[in-house]
């Protein structure tokens, strides 16, 4: 399939199905404002702009109108329908390119928050304005020139609701890899039980909603919403708002019903207004916490981590080291000390800069060879040790002569010099699974792996050498 066939069935399904949602809905009064095609063919548009095509706009045209024609309406009136419709998409794609809004990146910073404003202030605005005005006007129509305010709040205020219950589902939407990640993680993780309490705040806040109805009732959720947005992802919050916008606009639409039918619809419009802000909070709110959350995971791995050479730093390595004797007292591990060979020479040779490849290198080749749970610090210059928890000594020592072969015998290149070969020393100290009461500290193990790799250099280099 080409790519422009492949964009013309792609819109032409998801805008058809969005639009019949739409239609058989309507008749569930509450529901009336709820038309997703607009608000998900955008969406669609912004999350994959290789469906944002001729033949992507021309199946979205041909899917509202048949949707509308095939449901009974009549020509001229869904051809108005279909064009404010499809002006709403253009008119937000428009300024967001003109604003030079990379959509992509709308889980950071406020570019949720600018979308949105553009889809509210531009796209939805211009297509409630050319609906009220040429809709009127042609036959068979369901509005009419003497409540034109009315209309064009009703139509503004329903695209609204729809972008914010909409646009954030289809963009926060995990790939499949995403959604086997989380389900791996859901089987692998253990949550506590905690993790649910904001799902159930919610719960109860919405159902307030109906036991104690009256206009407060609008922000009964807010803390909760607050909660589950600083507690779980982008997309369960999308998920949890689009439940608690529909749940809530339900029991207030009862209650305003019940009580001023009158001013049913001006009620209607701000209640609307007033649930697009309740929604917008929490999804931004998300969307910070999350790049915060992120971002502080990067500078502690920063902190933790050597810059050069990816391997831990002196202080993590103790402080990690130190926290693995604790929990390991009944498992034998060994620790391996390890430093490169007449390294000052090679610097002397070929340069700092080439002393840092090999380096890096060498980093590489060790991490290659440890498993996950394994240790592995940068100590000094060219000095790095290794924690190997819940091995024998044999194997231990297999893995350090391993490291030791490898660095041997993988010369390292750089750009336009002939490869340099480096050796590695080892010295390993092993200990058996020890009693509370002889807890030996990690500083006097390393002291011991440290006695090894003296004998290892003294004895010639490029070689393991055991403490005992
Ligand atoms: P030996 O075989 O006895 O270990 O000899 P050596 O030359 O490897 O040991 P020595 O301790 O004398 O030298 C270590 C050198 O490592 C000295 C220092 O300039 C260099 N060095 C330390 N940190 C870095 C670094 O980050 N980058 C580079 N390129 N060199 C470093
Ligand atoms: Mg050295
Ligand atoms: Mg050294």
């Amino acid at each position: 399939m080409t790519t422009q066939t492949k964009a013309f069935a792609i819109v032409t399904s998801v805008v058809f199905i969005c639009c019949l949602l739409g239609i058989v809905t309507r008749p569930l009064s509450f529901l009336a404002f709820f038309w997703p095609a607009n608000a998900a063919l955008l969406a669609l548009f912004m999350r994959f702009p290789q469906l944002n095509v001729f033949s992507g706009w021309l199946g979205a045209f041909i899917a509202y109108m048949m949707a509308d024609l095939l449901t009974g309406n009549y020509f001229e009136l869904t051809l108005f329908l279909t064009l404010s419709n499809l002006l709403t998409v253009a008119v937000s794609l428009f300024f967001i390119n003109y604003f030079k809004i990379n959509y992509r990146n709308y889980n950071k910073g406020f570019t949720f928050l600018y979308l949105f404003a553009i889809c509210a202030f531009a796209g939805c605005l211009a297509g409630a304005v050319f609906a009220v005005f040429t809709i009127p006007h042609v036959p068979n129509t369901f509005m009419s020139t003497d409540r034109l305010w009315i209309d064009f709040g009703m139509w503004w205020t329903s695209e609204l609701v729809n972008a914010i219950l909409i646009i954030p589902l289809i963009l926060a939407m995990p790939t499949w890899t995403e959604f086997k990640h989380a389900v791996y993680d859901r089987r692998h993780k253990q949550y506590p039980i905690s993790h649910i309490f904001p799902l159930i705040a919610i719960f109860i806040c919405v159902l307030m909603t109906y036991l104690l109805s009256g206009p407060g009732a609008l922000l009964y959720p807010l803390a909760a919403l607050i909660w589950a947005a600083l507690s779980y992802r982008l997309f369960s919050v999308a998920v949890i708002n689009f439940a608690v916008l529909l749940a809530t606009y339900h029991s207030l639409n009862q209650f305003y019903l019940s009580e001023s039918s009158d001013a049913y619809l001006s009620t209607a419009i701000s209640v609307r207004i007033g649930l697009c802000m309740l929604s917008l909070a929490p999804l931004i709110l998300c969307i910070i916490s999350q790049n915060r959350h992120e971002l502080f995971k990067q500078v502690l791995y920063l902190a933790n981590h050597d810059s050069l050479t990816r391997a831990m730093t002196r202080r993590y390595f103790f402080q990690q080291s130190e926290q693995l004797l604790q929990n390991i007292k009944r498992q034998p591990f060994s620790i391996i000390m390890l430093d490169i060979d007449h390294f000052k020479n090679l610097n002397d040779q070929h340069g700092h800069y080439a002393g840092d490849l090999v380096l890096q290198h060498f980093a590489r080749t060790v991490q290659h060879n440890l498993r996950n749970k394994d240790l592995f610090g940068r100590i000094g210059g060219e000095e790095f040790v290794i924690f190997l928890q819940n091995v024998k000594y044999q194997e231990a020592y297999n893995i350090a002569e391993r490291i030791r072969n490898v660095t041997e015998n993988s010369p390292i290149s750089i750009h336009g010099k002939a490869p340099l070969h480096i050796t590695v020393s080892i010295g390993i100290t092993h200990q058996d699974a020890f009693d509370t009461a002889e807890h030996p500290t990690i500083q006097s193990l390393i002291n011991n792996a440290d006695d090894a790799l003296y004998h290892a250099k003294e004895h010639g280099r490029n070689q393991v050498v055991s403490f005992n």
